[in-house]
């Protein structure tokens, strides 16, 4: 047989290389995530709703083996749900972050209301305290903030669905060497920081750190009402272990979640998607406001083809 010159070698290497990469790729996009399935369906096939694939080394599911939480299992779990008595969301600023970013505390605030359909009250800032602080890390330990600052302030607050501290600081909690947030699923409280999202580069873009902020807030807030990290959908629910990641996965709730948050509140997602679409617009967050324009345009041709009730019918000339 001829032999192959090594040059040869080394372009057939890259090839077999490349085919491997595609075929991995292929599979992972095509094995969706743990043994659960979603137990809602989307209102029509659309490439915006992507299942979760194998996770990529350092992804969040790499690192925590996650078995995720159907709407059923939701129903059950969940143990902070909107009434009429209990039907407000609190915005408190630590520290210097009401002065420093006044309009990330303001947009914050009227993005949660539209997202959770809840009123936001934002309450004046509050000083961090130094007890919080560990020295030698530079960093606010999460939890002191939670336990001694949010949790007395929510007590005072018979009415507060959650009660939010946002922050400007770098946070850690436990053993993780810093986190965006922590939320309590029980206590209806969380504490969250932007520090990370523009401290190590000056952001250009203040609508990035608005769209990693309203991420972060949501997502944190989910937790709040009960949701558990999403593993069957790309959607703001989904764990994420670094920036890189938030920024890869989406602002919007996938099917299974809108569903919990519908159940939960009570929210009419048509109204809820035009008002997104709004704020999405104002902040120059196209690919958003796209995607809402998508879900708009869903619903409204879903309700129009769907049966009319008795009571139509008859008013019908
Ligand atoms: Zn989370
Ligand atoms: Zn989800």
């Amino acid at each position: 047989m001829k032999r192959l010159r090594p040059f040869t070698v080394v372009l057939l290497a890259i090839l077999v290389t490349l085919l491997l990469v595609a075929y991995d790729r292929h599979a992972r996009a095509a094995q969706p995530y743990g043994d659960k399935e979603p137990d809602v369906q989307p209102p029509a096939e659309s490439p915006d709703w992507k299942r979760m694939g194998k996770p990529q080394p350092g992804e969040w599911l790499a690192v925590f083996s996650e078995p995720g939480q159907t709407f059923a299992e939701y129903k059950k779990q969940c143990k902070n749900r909107k009434t009429d008595k209990l039907n407000k969301m609190y915005l408190v600023p630590l520290g210097d972050i009401a002065q420093e970013e006044p309009q990330l505390i303001e947009k914050s605030a009227q993005y949660l209301g539209i997202f959770f359909d809840c009123d936001v009250v934002t309450l004046p800032a509050v000083p961090l305290p130094e007890e919080a602080y560990t020295r030698k890390r530079d960093q606010y330990n999460a939890d002191r903030l939670l336990d001694g600052v949010v949790l007395p302030m929510v007590k005072e607050k018979p009415d507060a669905l959650a009660m939010i501290a946002l922050a400007n600081e770098d946070m850690y909690h436990g053993g993780l060497n810093f986190v965006f947030g922590v939320a309590s699923l029980e206590d209806r409280v969380g504490v969250y920081s932007v520090a990370r999202f523009h401290g190590v580069i000056e952001l250009k873009d203040d609508s990035l750190e608005l769209l990693r902020t309203i991420k972060l807030a949501s997502h944190e807030t989910g937790h709040i009402f009960g949701m558990y990290h999403c593993t069957f959908y790309e959607c703001v629910m989904n764990g994420t272990n670094s920036l890189t990641e938030t920024d890869r996965r989406p602002a919007h709730l996938c099917p299974v979640c809108l569903r919990k948050l519908e159940w939960n509140t009570g929210l009419n997602a048509l109204e809820r998607y035009k008002k997104l679409e709004k704020f999405f617009a104002d902040a120059k967050l196209k690919e958003e406001a796209e995607f809402c324009k998508r879900r708009i345009k869903e619903l409204e041709k879903f309700r129009s083809s769907a049966p009319k009730t008795a009571n139509e019918k008859r008013k019908t000339p």
